[in-house]
């Protein structure tokens, strides 16, 4: 198999528990399978990134003999090939200009009901939507199976090219993943709404779909994702092989007794050769110290 995959992060802030959990897991599933791994660092929009933030992730990853095989790739380096994908579906008449405000849209709940399909406008400054005639009902994931759409409302036409100009992440990460021919992707079940949308994004461009494995978020005391905004501590780089054998065990590749503590590369090789997805467990209590 040409097993090909990737850890994408998003430069808004530290690696904390939950990316570190998503790039194990990514990590391990590619070269388990002899495959390839890179990193994609996601600065599609310079708004939310955090000076540093970038290189920082990726001395993290380094530090937990995280190495990726090919040069990194920079989101905001590939505009062009952006601007192409979208092109293509234009010609294909699947896009549109869209002029609702976010204040004309918030009355709908964060669901915007194609407002503009059939208006035919032609602005300067549009939001661009892509046309989502036939959205997906479910999709397989390799580990829970069928996952299935929960419709309560018509198909959204979700955003491909902001009214700023900036590029939306589902066309950025599907334009990048059909250009780095990735076969598998390995990411946090928060994705899993996105899936159903650039599943059916790869069906419009006539591309075939990579294999998809979500693994559970790590959560907090209450419930909530880890994440910056509720201060989920960052990795730190000097306890690697503690929060390596923590990560393993969230994703229930538990280590052999005398390895709990052994270097990265150790455990990275036990865990790479004994892989197993089907044992993630499901649901998951992390609690933030
Ligand atoms: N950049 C996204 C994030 O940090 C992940 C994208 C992906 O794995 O497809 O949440």
């Amino acid at each position: 198999m040409n097993y090909r995959g990737r850890f994408a992060p998003s430069p808004t802030g530290h690696l904390h528990f939950g990316s570190l959990v998503a790039a194990v897991a990514s990590y391990l599933d590619a070269h388990h399978h002899q495959g390839v791994w890179l990193v994609r660092i996601e600065d599609l929009d310079p708004p939310r990134e955090v000076p540093g933030a970038a290189d920082a992730i990726l001395r993290v990853l380094e530090s937990f003999a995280l190495h990726w095989d090919e040069s990194v790739c920079y989101q905001s380096q590939r505009h062009e090939q952006y601007h192409h994908y979208l092109d293509t579906l234009s010609a294909r008449n699947l896009t549109y200009h869209c002029q609702c405000t976010r204040k004309q849209l918030s009355q709908y709940q964060g669901h915007y009901p194609n407002l503009c399909r059939e208006r035919g406008l032609t602005l300067a400054h549009p939001a661009i939507r892509l046309k989502h005639l036939t959205p997906l009902a479910s999709f397989e994931d390799r580990v829970q199976g069928t996952v299935k759409h929960d419709f309560t409302a018509q198909a959204e036409d979700f955003v491909l090219r902001r009214r700023d100009g900036l590029f939306a992440y589902q066309l950025a990460v599907v334009v990048d993943d059909i250009e780095h021919n990735i076969s598998h992707i390995v990411r946090g079940a928060d994705l899993i709404d996105s899936t159903f949308k650039q599943a059916q994004l790869y069906q419009y461009l006539e591309q075939p779909c990579p294999a998809y494995l979500h693994i559970p978020l790590a959560v907090t005391a209450t419930g909530s994702k880890l994440s910056k905004q509720n201060y989920a501590p960052a990795v730190a780089a000097k306890e690697a092989p503690k929060a390596l054998s923590q990560a393993l065990r969230f994703l229930g590749q538990a280590l052999p007794e005398e390895l709990t503590n052994a270097p990265c590369p150790e455990q990275l090789a036990w865990a790479t050769q004994h892989w197993q997805p089907q044992q993630i467990p499901q649901q998951h209590e992390i609690i933030l110290p």
